[in-house]
């Protein structure tokens, strides 16, 4: 027998039992008389003693134990002299009496613990020793919980889970597909799926009216930090339901995962239109754990002889409660230069500080008197120590830059606190998004996206300006400022699916080609559906108060897409190639 109980289960009730443990090394103390091991498993740690007394050579065999050797022990469970109160099993530990190396290991090339020493890369290509440490280990056991959780809420609100195909054709969700070729049909490729978007709407005309599925999706995006080519959705889609429906299953879905894994009672879900989130915060994913809302200023500011205020298209601005002490003259150059990156790409940042004493002190001070200063201060609400920051240009560039720098205030200020959860539902995201360099449209959500009811019939006969203002039937789950899910109510029927794919810049040609198969079974009594995804690796990082999602799956990519574990992608053979009907041609030279 390899175990009677894991390194994590024993405690002060189990004294004087004969207990056999197996794990691995954590670390070994000689302290001449005796010898301590730690000895690890992924349910704790528990210290084993061998006394140089009474079992002289079992000891000197502990002592030659490496890190990370895999052994078993046998012994009494006795109490500690000096009890350790950060774990569980601090108040025992083991008189071991027979122990058994079951495998040796090399010195591992960074240190398996809380912290660890080794970088990135290393780390990932020794991916099975970064999964031992104490917080992936974590991780993974809490993603394990969450996936079980969803399933357990889904199944009893009447979902069946059910699986799609990765073998398919393309899926527009607006990033490039991963291909694969296809031996039998020369010169033919799948594509892995960006998302199961049309099989789930398939099966709402099957009759499945409430299907889920924990389903990995595949995007071959350009990698951004926090991105990875694949990843796991909760993904549902419903038959006869409204916008309404959808949203009261969803918020039910993520109070419970908070109830049942955290033990946390979310606040209220407020909805907030895609514009008005625009407006206030100039995103579409506010963090509402504070506010610093935006105020705009264009009436108060323009028309006094400042240039870069009366040539913007916005002036916009927030307010930073009592942070006027807190920056130096120094400090706001800092901050200026900190908008004017490239990353943020502000061409300048106009800055009132209000002084204790009620006077200000304004970077604009030259052209606008205290009067008007005061009338600024009055707009945000401002009062004596607050620091009111301000960004003119163009408006759409203008609150995105903004945003960026009311996050970073929110950071500074300590305003996003860990364990602090502010759930919000954008609604009403526009239907196409026109882009100026293309000079065509696109789909802001997906092209099975309906517009709002009202709106079918602008959708149906309007012009170009209309076409700009439609309204879809989509809404986004964000919690705590990052986009946890999205979804919408779809087009049923052939006539309006149609009219989308025209605006959306395909032939009807293209259109059949791709998406026939869907449009065809429109036809064949397709009920009224919608549905939304919930990134699932993002939501686990979410709920762990973290920002990388990469910690929370178990094998991830790097920056560059690649495994360095198993060293993927890499080349294949001739052999290959010829049966899969391809050549290589001018490839990259590696360096
Ligand atoms: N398929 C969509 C996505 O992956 C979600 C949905 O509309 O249900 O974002």
């Amino acid at each position: 027998m390899y175990r009677t109980h894991t390194c994590g289960e024993l405690r002060i009730g189990d004294v004087g039992k004969t207990v056999t443990l197996s794990g691995w090394v954590q670390a070994t103390r000689d302290l001449g008389g005796m010898t301590f091991i730690d000895l690890r498993d992924r349910y704790g740690i528990t210290q084993l003693v061998f006394d140089m007394d009474t079992h002289a050579e079992l000891c000197r065999r502990a002592r030659k134990l490496g890190r990370e050797w895999v052994i078993k022990a046998t012994g009494r469970v006795r109490e500690r002299a000096s009890k350790n109160p950060n774990r569980p099993t601090g108040d025992i530990e083991i008189e071991v009496q027979e122990l058994e190396v079951l495998n040796p290991s090399k010195v591992p090339p960074f240190t398996i613990e809380e912290e660890t020493d080794g970088g990135d890369d290393l780390r990932m290509k020794y991916r099975y020793l970064d999964l031992r440490r104490p917080p992936l280990q974590r991780n993974i056991i809490f993603r394990a919980q969450l996936a079980l959780e969803t399933r357990r809420y889904l199944y009893e609100q009447g979902f069946l889970e059910i699986e799609t195909p990765f073998l398919i054709k393309s899926t527009p969700e607006g990033a490039r597909d991963f291909v694969v070729p296809s031996r039998l049909n020369p010169g033919q490729f799948y594509a892995l799926p960006q998302s199961p978007q049309t099989f789930k709407q398939i099966l709402m005309v099957a009759g499945y009216d409430k299907y889920f599925q924990i389903v990995r999706c595949f995007r071959d995006e350009d990698l951004r930090a926090d991105r990875q080519p694949e990843f796991t959705q909760i993904d549902c889609e419903m038959s006869f339901v409204t916008r309404e429906d959808v949203l009261q299953t969803f918020e039910g879905l993520t109070r419970h995962l908070f109830r049942t894994t955290l033990g946390v009672e979310l606040p209220e879900f407020p909805r907030m239109s895609y514009d008005e989130a625009i407006r206030r915060y100039g995103s579409d994913k506010p963090d509402l754990r504070f506010g610093m809302e935006f105020v705009e200023l264009d009436e108060l500011v323009k028309g006094q002889g400042f240039s870069v205020f009366d040539q913007a298209e916005l002036v916009v601005g927030i307010c930073a409660e009592g942070q006027a002490p807190h920056y130096s003259n120094k400090d706001l150059k800092k901050l200026t230069e900190w908008v004017q990156r490239p990353q943020i790409g502000a061409r300048g940042l106009v800055y009132v500080k209000i002084n204790e004493d009620g006077s200000f002190k304004s970077s604009v001070g030259k052209f606008f008197s205290d009067e008007h200063l005061q009338r600024w201060a009055d707009a945000f609400g401002a009062k004596k120590g607050d620091l009111l920051l301000i960004l003119a240009g163009e408006a759409d560039k203008t609150r995105k830059q903004l945003a960026e720098l009311r996050l970073e205030m929110g950071r500074r200020m300590g305003l996003m606190q860990p364990g602090d959860f502010k759930p919000l539902w954008v609604v009403d995201f526009p239907l196409l998004e026109w882009d100026e360099e293309e000079q065509r449209f696109f789909a802001m959500h997906h092209p099975f996206t309906a517009p709002r009811q009202s709106d079918i019939p602008r959708m149906l006969d309007g012009d170009f300006e209309t076409m700009k203002s439609l309204r879809a039937d989509a809404y986004d789950l964000v919690i705590n400022g990052a986009e946890i899910g999205g979804g919408s109510i779809r087009i049923h029927n052939r006539e309006l699916q149609e009219k989308n794919f025209r605006l959306l810049g395909f032939t009807p040609e293209e259109a059949e080609r791709q998406f026939g198969f869907l449009m065809g079974a429109f036809e064949y009594g397709a009920p009224p559906h919608g549905g939304i995804a919930f990134g699932f690796d993002r939501l686990c990082a979410v709920m762990q108060g973290q920002t990388s999602i990469r910690d929370f799956i178990a094998f991830p990519k790097n920056n560059m897409g690649r495994d360095m574990m198993i060293d993927a992608p890499s080349p294949i053979s001739e052999e290959q190639l010829a049966e899969l009907h391809l050549r290589l041609v001018d490839l990259p030279q590696k360096d």
